[in-house]
């Protein structure tokens, strides 16, 4: 496996950032993950402008032109030889002696970017029995609509659902609302066929793959509702689901202890999994 990492391409065993990179020290800095369908890049421009966002929010220069982080991407994924997978890259604030302040204008931001593969069929078999989540109360701060890797309140929520026996972890705020998992934006659907997740405002992840979802839902004539919707009502849904790039449409058939009807995946949110990439972007890799 081959990293990228400031300008090189490197053995990915060997890849390294410094210790005093402030994305180590500080979680000061933003990542995105697209996935890797078919050989193609899904949703790319849309994973670019988050970036861009994200990057903004916590003024950290971005480190290169559009073309040239969309040139990386393609060699990480070629050079790794990724058909069906997932790219992650990551940008930092830098490299400097630790202090909070940020450091001087001209320290560069620190770029690294992998590509995986990820067995397809393995997903797909999960998908198929769909999975479990649990409910958490919202820990995190009041901007997790930017994409930093500062993900504590995550892992340890996810790492609390796989012990509990489940993929997710469903964060709840204050007014006993499903806020969005761990890694992954929630849905819920009514008997009426009705999509409901949460509006994209400051409490979630303004989710690619959810954007996805909306699009394909109005271009099947679904109807859907962007509102908050609470554990009582997502546990008397009809069926449910999580969204994310790297697992796309996952069903869900238990929250906490309680099965969602036959305890199967529902029709229309596999009908959803099935045709996601009609609604994608699709960015060809040669
Ligand atoms: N919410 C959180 C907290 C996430 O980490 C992710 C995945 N990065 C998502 C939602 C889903 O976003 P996307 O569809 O862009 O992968």
């Amino acid at each position: 496996r081959v990293a990228y990492v400031n300008g090189q391409y490197v053995p990915h065993s060997q890849a390294a950032v410094h210790i005093e990179d402030r994305g180590y020290q500080f979680s000061d800095g933003v990542y995105e993950v697209c996935e890797i369908w078919k050989g193609h890049i899904v949703d790319m421009g849309a994973h670019l402008d988050r970036l861009d966002r994200s990057l903004r929010e916590l003024q950290i220069k971005a480190p290169m032109s559009r073309a040239a982080l969309s040139h990386v991407m393609k060699e990480v994924i070629s050079l790794n030889r990724v058909k069906e997978g997932i790219i992650y890259m990551q940008v930092t604030r830098g490299v400097a002696v630790r202090d909070h302040y940020f450091p001087s204008d001209d320290t560069p931001p620190s770029v690294v970017m992998t590509a995986k593969s990820i067995n397809s069929q393995k997903l797909d078999q999960i998908a198929a029995k769909g999975v479990g989540v649990i409910t958490v109360e919202e820990n995190r701060w009041d901007r997790v609509d930017i994409k930093t890797v500062g993900l504590l309140p995550n892992v340890l929520a996810k790492q609390k659902a796989k012990v509990a026996g489940a993929r997710e972890a469903w964060f709840v705020d204050k007014d006993g609302l499903v806020t969005e998992g761990g890694s992954t934006n929630a849905w819920i659907i009514l008997s009426n066929g009705t999509l409901v997740t949460r509006p994209a405002n400051h409490g979630i992840l303004k989710g690619i793959t959810r954007a996805g979802v909306l699009k394909l839902a109005e271009m099947n004539g679904l109807s859907v509702e962007e509102r908050g919707f609470s554990i009582d009502e997502a546990k008397s849904a009809k069926e449910a689901f999580i969204t994310s790039a790297s697992g796309i449409v996952m069903p869900v058939v238990k929250i906490d202890e309680t099965i969602l009807g036959d305890g199967k995946p529902g029709p229309i949110v596999q009908d959803l999994r099935k045709s996601f990439h009609d609604a994608s972007e699709l960015i060809k890799l040669e």
